[in-house]
């Protein structure tokens, strides 16, 4: 399957930070992939950084299409302006989409201190578990960086999925999920080349990913 890494939609609120206008897709864009992933099992949909876009805009927009998703906010940044607060946590999780940890404040978690990896690999999945009462078993490491260590800590805390920003098809079953990026300029073009048709979405995939395969901020 081809899962897909979507950042912020609509105008932001706040101030984004160095690359992070790469991740911010406008409703329509949002919109024109939801209506082709509708209906597809062979596609999963996720959202980092937890913006508060992912509940007024991309909530509802879910709902009315049967769609669910997997959210990975950052739990430090629970309630700030521009973010999903402890409310819209609440609400993604009652309407039935899957809570993740996308960490405590968007760090590289191969490059923790004592301290930090606590607060990142801890705190961060237990407040989340704590405020959207589900546990969480899903994590998307920022920029996608993971190295060895990163993995066995997190196998070691009971993490089911790691999601990585490789891009490439992903299997159902295995801890690591590869998903691909959705860019600010994603258009029709773009989404049929990936999602188009379920034969081929394999190869396809990978061979989008080769060519978008730049440093972003997820
Ligand atoms: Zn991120």
């Amino acid at each position: 399957m081809v899962i897909l890494a979507i950042g912020g939609v609509g105008k932001p609120v706040r101030t984004l930070g160095p690359g992070e206008d790469d991740t911010w897709v406008t409703v329509e864009q949002f919109e024109r992939v939801l209506d082709t992933v509708a209906g597809r099992e062979d596609v999963g949909l996720t959202f980092d950084d937890g913006n508060s876009s992912d509940v007024e805009i991309a909530l509802p927009r879910l709902v009315e299409r049967d769609l669910t998703a997997e959210f990975f906010p950052l739990a430090g940044r629970i309630g700030q302006r521009g973010f999903v607060d402890a409310d819209g946590l609440r609400e993604l999780a009652d309407a039935g989409m899957s809570i993740g940890s996308h960490g405590w404040e968007h760090r590289d978690w191969r490059r923790l201190d004592g301290r930090h990896a606590r607060r990142e690999l801890e705190t961060a999945p237990k407040l989340l578990a704590d405020l959207s009462g589900a546990q969480v078993r899903s994590y998307a490491p920022p920029f996608g960086a993971y190295d060895r260590r990163v993995l066995s800590r997190l196998r070691h805390s009971g993490a089911t999925r790691v999601y990585t920003t490789e891009g490439g098809a992903a299997s159902r079953d295995g801890l690591l999920r590869p998903r691909i990026k959705v860019r600010h300029d994603v258009d029709q073009q773009w989404i049929d080349g990936v999602l188009g048709d379920r034969e081929g979405l394999y190869r396809r995939a990978g061979r989008f990913v080769t060519r978008v395969a730049k440093l972003a901020h997820f």
